[in-house]
């Protein structure tokens, strides 16, 4: 049915539609500091609708890049955790593939204050040129470091053996469930109407005011998604890590290496499920595994003594992740 525009007056313009987007968790690299056959250096993605948000860009991720198709001119966000070797010496390959293979949109790169050199001499040294332009962003504090229409990153330092960022995507709450029948009675034709009161945009409808709060239930939460980086288990993760929705955690070793994990600044199975159960987590990913676990079995049993909902990453698993009311 058509609604005549003429009847329709906003009284409030807050126009912040939020459409329901997909989410996945797309392993490039899952290995420790050596790589594997198996498995390649740290590289994590997020491919939220239209953008690619990757973290971590350890050396050789670019092929497991261009095999999980994530696409090469997608709106892209890259941070770094640390400037450790494993973590980010195939960001340079990447931003050269991607221009090779016709990229043309920005890249926003985010890690230490030195990432920037890092990028800046190797460009000048090897003479690469991008068809597309990047920005270097330092983060400078904790806390909120992106913030997007419809979501936002905030960083937390880690506890490693240098300068490194866990991260958090956590998305803006969504509106409520519409109260199709509420509208009906008020004499609402199904029409575009429905999605503006669900939205919070008052309207005032041949001269009737509605309010949009008595058309829709309570706001649900949108997703949130933690990444350690390489890290001891601490407090602090712990809070900043509370209630995510998947947590994709490092896991260097086995208890038995415990001395190992605690000299290099590591996490083992146990101590990475210890912090998602009290973290209180709903879903926990264990990433980085070391080279010298052919069979992640112990690394797994380990880490399900304390908290049962764990999944050992793969190169290329790809993690859907549903929003909270459908998990
Ligand atoms: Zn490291």
């Amino acid at each position: 049915m058509l609604i005549n525009l003429i009847e329709v007056i906003f009284l409030i313009n807050q126009n912040k539609a939020i459409i329901l987007v997909e989410l996945k968790i797309v392993f490039l690299g899952t290995s420790g500091a050596i790589p594997t056959y198996e498995r390649g250096l740290s590289s994590i993605a997020i491919a939220r609708g239209d953008e690619i948000i990757i973290f971590d860009a350890g050396e050789g991720m670019q092929i497991k890049f261009i095999k999980s198709k994530l696409g090469i001119n997608k709106k892209m966000k890259i941070f770094i955790t640390h400037i450790h070797g494993d973590h980010c010496l195939g960001l340079l390959g990447l931003l050269q593939t991607l221009s090779l293979m016709g990229r043309t949109k920005s890249i926003e790169i985010f890690g230490e204050p030195r990432l920037q050199e890092f990028v800046l001499i190797n460009q000048k040294i090897l003479t690469f040129k991008l068809n597309y332009p990047i920005t270097i962003h330092t983060i400078q504090k904790e806390g909120i470091l992106v913030e997007e229409k419809d979501y936002h990153i905030r960083v937390c330092l880690a506890d490693h053996s240098i300068l490194t960022f866990s991260f958090i995507l956590e998305e803006n709450k969504r509106p409520g469930i519409f109260k199709i029948e509420h509208a009906h009675k008020a004499g609402i034709p199904e029409s575009q109407l429905y999605s503006l009161l669900q939205h919070g945009v008052d309207i005032e409808y041949k001269g009737k005011k509605l309010f949009a709060r008595d058309f829709t239930g309570p706001s649900r939460s949108g997703r949130k998604i933690g990444i350690s980086g390489d890290t001891r288990p601490s407090k602090k993760l712990e809070i900043f890590f509370k209630g995510c929705d998947v947590l994709v955690f490092e896991s260097t070793f086995t208890t038995q290496e415990r001395e190992k994990a605690i000299e290099r600044f590591h996490s083992t199975a146990s101590e990475a499920s210890l912090l998602a159960k009290t973290a209180k987590v709903k879903k926990l990913i264990l990433t980085h595994f070391s080279s010298r676990y052919t069979n992640l079995k112990l690394i797994e049993m380990e880490a399900k003594i304390n908290f049962e909902n764990i999944l050992i990453a793969h190169d290329l698993d790809v993690i859907n992740v549903p929003y909270p009311e459908k998990n």
